[in-house]
């Protein structure tokens, strides 16, 4: 499929899941925060290492139809909910079988919580080989002033985040500081 580059080192498709981008195409870009984008791509260039978030798009190989009419445990390897989740399952399960999709192709279960971030598009999950969960968040802290300009506010405990680092955009009361928090 053709990619929509959104940053230097990220495209749509690996912010949005896949039903979303099945649904919504490049109009999917009016449901992530331009914050989410801008702050993401910033810690990408200040850790210099490849980072993922979704790659259920296997770098533009598979579109979001292909994707879907996988069977689900294959579905599973990859990463899909990592940025903007589904909000409401039932209406978009109405949305899918609308355009003929069924079985596997629906959603079962939205990973998270029921009100997390990634359900506004405030929130990305950060994964790489480089660093530990914990380096990343003292790198983050190395840069607070800068990522909270552009609209980092908070971090989930890299003890609860061992393999990938969460990042949103909540609205807080803290000016000069992240908010840590467990999920
Ligand atoms: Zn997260």
């Amino acid at each position: 499929m053709t990619r929509i580059p959104v940053s230097d080192n990220f495209y749509l498709d690996e912010f949005i899941d896949p039903w979303t981008y099945y649904l919504y195409g490049s109009k999917s870009l009016r449901y992530i925060a331009p914050q989410t984008i801008a702050f993401t791509q910033r810690v990408r260039e200040i850790l210099e290492v490849p980072c993922t978030i979704n790659n259920w798009s296997n770098h533009g190989k598979m579109s979001a139809k292909e994707f879907l009419l996988q069977p689900r445990w294959k579905q599973n390897r990859s990463f899909k909910e990592s940025g903007l989740r589904v909000f409401d399952k039932a209406l978009y399960n109405k949305k899918l079988k609308a355009r003929g999709m069924k079985g596997d192709a629906l959603i079962k279960k939205v990973v998270g919580g029921t009100t997390s971030q990634h359900k506004f598009g405030r929130a990305s999950d950060i994964k790489q080989n480089a660093f530990t969960s914990k380096d990343v968040h003292d790198i983050i802290e190395d840069y607070r002033r800068e990522l909270m300009e552009l609209g980092l506010t908070t971090l989930e405990h890299h003890e609860a985040t061992r393999s990938w680092v969460h990042m949103d955009g909540r609205t807080t009361n803290l000016n000069d500081k992240l908010l840590i928090v467990r999920p």
